[in-house]
């Protein structure tokens, strides 16, 4: 019988987790003469008591795991570990807070088992619950990206996906750092077959994602796969060149021919600021590609645990 891993990033979610387990339980369950389970919980250091309902679970159910991190790492990170430690054919990647429904993973796997596709993936076909801020915001990132990057990201994808083994050890090949998720399952091909639900809320506790941070992770997704911001900024840099050696051109011109004195400091001053405006711009963004280099060129670990289910 086929094993399948369930992998939960879990980050101070200790009012979801009883739900989510209830919920996913009943799945299991009903799927019991398909599929074997494990689940692989990731404590992605929580400050409330999500860790003590870790260590419940894994004393009342023999088919719970749980890394527990020495800090906040990140969800990136978090579904790096639990797809690391992971044993199952097949993996699935879940929220804690029941915004992926585990009533979908029957027909997830289901497809798998076609043998035609090697992971089965879940879009959100409306951003119902999120704020009008979030949702233009989003909406523009995507259109952005498309332009930028030659790795398609999928509008609405939600990281909660079904993959076959050898997927999973694709997307564990890449041990980048700074991981977008979106983008490495995309980068490592294999048929993908999407499936669509309606957006659904939260069952417990609040979102952990701010405007700032999302905007971070939507740079970070950029800088991680394309590097056209470079070209850009050379682009713009020969652009300017050219516009000054036009005015070089006419001023030249103008004095020899008329003997007018340049006149007027105010049109220089403001030539002044939009020069040095987009010359900063411009070393921001080489600065971002050289930072994240740097990140990398260290090799720190993309986790550290603290605790797992073996130390009970
Ligand atoms: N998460 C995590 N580490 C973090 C932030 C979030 O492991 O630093 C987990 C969180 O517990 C949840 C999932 O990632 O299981 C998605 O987070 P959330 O529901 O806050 O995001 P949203 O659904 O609002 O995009
Ligand atoms: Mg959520």
């Amino acid at each position: 019988m086929k094993k399948i891993s369930i992998v939960v990033p879990c980050y101070n979610e200790e009012e979801s987790l009883p739900l989510f387990y209830k919920e996913v339980d009943k799945v299991t369950e009903k799927m019991s003469k398909k599929a074997d389970f494990e689940f692989v919980f990731v404590n992605d250091g929580s400050s409330d008591k999500t860790l003590e309902e870790l260590r419940k679970l894994a004393q009342k159910d023999k088919r719970v795991h749980y890394l527990s991190f020495s800090r906040n790492f990140g969800k990136e990170a978090a579904m790096y570990a639990g797809l690391e430690h992971a044993k199952g054919d097949y993996v699935t990647t879940m929220d804690a807070d029941l915004q992926d429904p585990p009533s979908l993973l029957e027909e997830m796997f289901d497809t798998l088992e076609t043998k035609e596709y090697d992971c089965c993936a879940t879009k959100s076909t409306s951003r119902n619950g999120y704020s009008f801020l979030r949702k233009t915001f989003t909406k523009w990132f995507y259109k952005i990206i498309a332009k930028l990057s030659k790795t398609e990201m999928v509008e609405g994808a939600r990281d909660f996906r079904l993959m076959t083994r050898q997927m999973v050890d694709a997307i564990l090949s890449m041990k980048e750092y700074n991981r977008y998720s979106k983008g490495l399952f995309s980068f490592v091909g294999f048929n993908t077959k999407w499936i669509e639900y309606e957006n659904q809320d939260r069952v417990a506790g609040t979102t952990k994602w701010n405007f700032w941070k999302l905007f971070a992770y939507a740079i970070d997704g950029i800088v991680a796969f394309s590097t056209t911001p470079l070209l850009i900024a050379a682009f713009v840099g020969i652009l300017f060149c050219f516009i000054a050696f036009v005015m070089i051109v006419i001023i030249v011109v103008k004095t020899l021919a008329f003997g007018d004195p340049v006149s007027g400091w105010p049109s220089l001053a403001c030539i002044i600021f939009l020069v040095g405006g987009i010359n900063l711009f411009c070393t921001g963004i080489i600065g971002e590609y050289l930072a994240k280099t740097y990140l990398e060129t260290k090799n720190r670990p993309i986790y550290i645990i603290k605790e797992t289910e073996k130390d009970l």
